[in-house]
């Protein structure tokens, strides 16, 4: 079943499996991020130009909501492989979903764009938070290479983030390709829907060369590891259908009572109620972690320091997520794009981060690497992470000050913001995949893997909310703002460093 063995060092001295995963979560990501990159301004556009005509703060919510129901998502994805289907079974099937997905949105009708939204919130759900828990069962525990490969495996992350809004964005929204559909006598405002279908592509290429590379894929990945017994089986599948009955239910509930009139579902409503519900998924949780499960004493220390560094990356998340909302906008009103008198598109800066994590990752893999047995433990790399993103939020606070008279400031803020946001991700947030993986009890993997994700779910979430009062408040409060709270957390962190160490050693 399995040809991976922990001593396997043929991908830059990875095993082989690791290559697979890398390119499985580019094509993902090159569909995800090429979509996101014009999924705002398609909503936002007017109908005459081939968009859906929201309203801004509708097309927001609609935004948040989708981004943050995404990440949420792969808490149950993770669930249904630690139970169900297992890891690789999982991927695979998220992999289809997302698919089709983008081929429901390429069709030019709102239900067929609400349809294909939904479908790539489970298939995300199903396979991001699994393909990075396979990545870290290519390892025996104590392996030492485990930060290096996550670290790699970011770079194919963001090799996806790279080139999915270059090739989408393109196809959406470019000039060039707009005079190529009207050569083929076909209105330039169908341009949006090759862009969704450039996802879809993507994702088909992800499958193909992930089905390919099956055999390379450890043995763990094929089983869930919660529900090894037909009775524990048994069990997980009356678990499954319970819950998906009862979410049909709701559903057709929902759906008549607004068609009866009694309730008027909007998306800014749906925003809403979002909010209550992300908080009411963190907390019921983690108390259930800590309350209800059966762990034992060893375990137990390691859910601690899961919690810490979760709490950590939703803080991180928080403000890192900004690049969407308030950095964006920053980009668009506050900044002169452009660079030797030519302009360009402010949405081009989204691809920055990206860039940078493409041209650190492979610093940072050979960092930890080398460091070997000295390599820094997670909360301090974390610690380390929150001081850089604070520093990138002063470098903004001071750009605000810059562009307070109205004046458009240079490019180079925002570009040394995501530079310094970037070293502070790649301390972070690879790290932080490898942690989960390494501590997490080998029974709820899958699980612990989706408790990372939701760090994002909160953090996409906050960043949208913060991305709001960009017209209310001054821009030198929100970025002050951010970099009070970040820089509070990150002493927070320092000071958790011992503790939390002392556990991971004892547990
Ligand atoms: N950009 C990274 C990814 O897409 C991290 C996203 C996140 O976890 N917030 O995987």
């Amino acid at each position: 079943m399995s040809t991976t063995t922990s001593d396997d060092r043929s991908f830059f001295g990875h095993p082989r499996g690791l290559s697979t995963l890398f390119f499985t979560e580019m094509w993902e990501r090159f569909s995800y991020y090429g979509m996101r990159a014009f999924l705002i301004l398609f909503m936002t556009a007017p109908i005459a130009a081939g968009g859906l005509g929201f309203p801004v703060v509708q097309a927001g919510a609609v935004y948040g909501t989708y981004a943050a129901t995404v990440y949420l998502m792969t808490m149950v994805g993770g669930w249904v492989a630690d139970n169900l289907l297992g890891y690789h079974r999982s991927v695979f099937w998220g992999g289809v979903l997302i698919m089709c997905g983008h081929i429901s949105l390429a069709v030019p009708t709102i239900g067929t764009f609400y349809l294909g939204l939904l479908l790539v919130v489970f298939g995300t759900g199903l396979l991001k938070g699994n393909v990075s828990t396979i990545v870290g069962q290519l390892y025996a525990p104590e392996d030492t290479r485990r930060d290096a490969a996550y670290s790699l495996y970011y770079m194919g992350v963001n090799l996806g983030g790279m080139l999915g809004p270059i090739v989408a964005g393109w196809l959406a929204q470019g000039e060039g390709f707009k005079q190529i559909l009207a050569g083929w006598g076909l209105p330039p405002s169908a341009a949006w829907h090759f862009g969704f279908g450039a996802a879809a592509v993507g994702m088909f290429c992800g499958l193909v060369q992930y089905t390919l590379g099956r055999k390379r894929m450890p043995a763990a990945a094929h089983v869930p590891l919660g529900a090894t017994t037909p009775e524990q089986m048994a069990g997980s599948r009356r678990t499954a259908l319970r819950v998906v009955i009862g979410v049909i239910a709701l559903a057709v509930l929902a759906v008549l009572a607004q068609s009866l009139g009694v309730i008027h579902i909007s998306a800014t409503g749906v925003a809403g109620a979002m909010d209550f519900v992300l908080f009411g998924v963190v907390v019921g949780f983690f108390g259930w972690l800590f309350l209800g499960g059966t762990w034992t004493p060893a375990e137990r220390k390691r859910l601690v320091v899961i919690f810490v560094l979760f709490f950590g990356a939703l803080v991180f998340w928080s403000t890192f997520e900004q690049a969407g909302s308030t950095l964006n906008l920053f980009a668009d009103r506050n900044t002169a794009n452009t660079i030797f008198g030519i302009s360009y598109p402010a949405s081009w800066l989204q691809s920055v981060n990206s860039l940078f994590i493409v041209l650190f990752a492979p610093v940072f893999a050979w960092i930890w690497l080398r460091l070997g047995k000295r390599d820094p433990s997670s909360p301090t790399k974390f610690a380390i992470g929150l001081f850089f993103l604070a520093s990138s939020a002063a470098v903004m606070m001071a750009a605000a000050m810059a562009a307070s008279g109205g004046a458009k400031v240079s490019p180079m803020w925002l570009i040394a913001c995501y530079f310094l946001q970037t070293v502070g991700e790649l301390c972070l947030s690879p790290v932080g995949l490898s942690a989960m993986s390494r501590l997490a009890p080998a029974r709820v993997a899958g699980l612990m893997m989706g408790v990372w994700f939701l760090a994002a779910s909160v953090g996409n979430k906050v960043a949208g909310r913060v991305g709001g009062l960009f017209e209310s408040l001054s821009l030198t409060t929100i970025f002050g703002g951010n970099t009070v709270v970040v820089l509070f957390f990150a002493v927070l962190m320092v000071l958790l460093i011992r503790p939390i160490k002392r556990m991971m050693e004892s547990a």
